[in-house]
């Protein structure tokens, strides 16, 4: 990458959406984002079990990765009452509630879908927490109603929906954040270019597949790239921006090394 070694060792990057409860090899995966100067990962969580593994190894590494607690719009039919009962409970411990949304392009149930949304967001409410959201095919009805809960602060991970969605969501503040797919994807690259710094984070949604290889978070080095080609800016200006984006988002708490 194009980044000469001395602009890139002040490098401090944040993966604000991987799931992390995926890889065998954990303390590889954090060693080698180290190395990249990732500074903090944001591990989403789908499910209980899921939650329940995003929240240990937030604990194993502490001030490193941070725990989200959600339930994803794929997995609303797997899921019963324990999963409520424990982002409820651990909601105190994590830095937002997600990966929740809706997704109509998926098979699930539409409502009960909505209906588990809601409920999550209730609760993002009542805490007063950022939400990580998922949204596909339901761009206008996510974000009806992250607005009818008045949530604060929303980012719309990985966003490609339309451009009138878009608007609204930077009108109200919010946050769009860009994959690795931000070098081939128009729409998200379309959202991109529309979008300011002031309202980009950059992920990786490790471990998902870009052109046959398998995420993880030190690609947000790529996500990087890709964005500040993108925006014509520099990759140090943009590594320093979304981090103070991402700090002020998730109102992360670093620990120093
Ligand atoms: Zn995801």
């Amino acid at each position: 990458m194009n980044v000469n070694s001395a602009e890139r060792e002040y490098m401090k990057l944040v993966d604000t959406h991987a799931h992390l409860e995926e890889f065998k090899d954990i303390h590889a995966i954090v060693e080698r984002a180290r190395k990249v100067g990732v500074v903090g990962i944001v591990g989403v969580g789908v499910g209980y079990f899921s939650n329940l593994k995003t929240l240990e190894l937030s604990e194993v590494y502490s001030g490193f990765i941070f725990p989200a607690l959600g339930v994803h719009p794929t997995e609303v039919e797997k899921e019963g009452e324990k999963v409520f009962d424990l982002i409820e409970e651990r909601a105190k411990d994590c830095v937002a509630i997600g990966e929740v949304g809706l997704d109509y392009w998926a098979k699930t149930s539409r409502e009960r879908q909505n209906m588990v949304l809601e409920r999550l967001l209730t609760i993002a409410a009542r805490r007063n927490k950022p939400v990580s959201l998922h949204t596909r095919g339901a761009w206008e009805e996510t974000y009806n109603l992250v607005e009818q809960f008045k949530i604060k602060k929303v980012i719309f991970h990985w966003f490609t929906g339309p451009t009138e969605t878009l608007k609204k969501i930077l009108d109200r503040g919010y946050y769009i954040s860009a994959s690795p797919a931000a070098e081939y994807s128009k729409r998200l690259r379309e959202n991109l270019k529309l979008t300011p710094l002031d309202n980009i984070l950059l992920e990786t949604d490790s471990p998902v597949k870009y052109k046959e290889v398998e995420a993880e978070p030190a690609h947000v080095l790529k996500t990087l790239k890709y964005v500040a080609e993108l925006k014509g800016i520099k990759e140090a200006a943009l590594a320093e921006k979304t981090t103070e984006n991402a700090t002020n988002f998730f109102e992360l708490r670093f620990k120093q090394l």
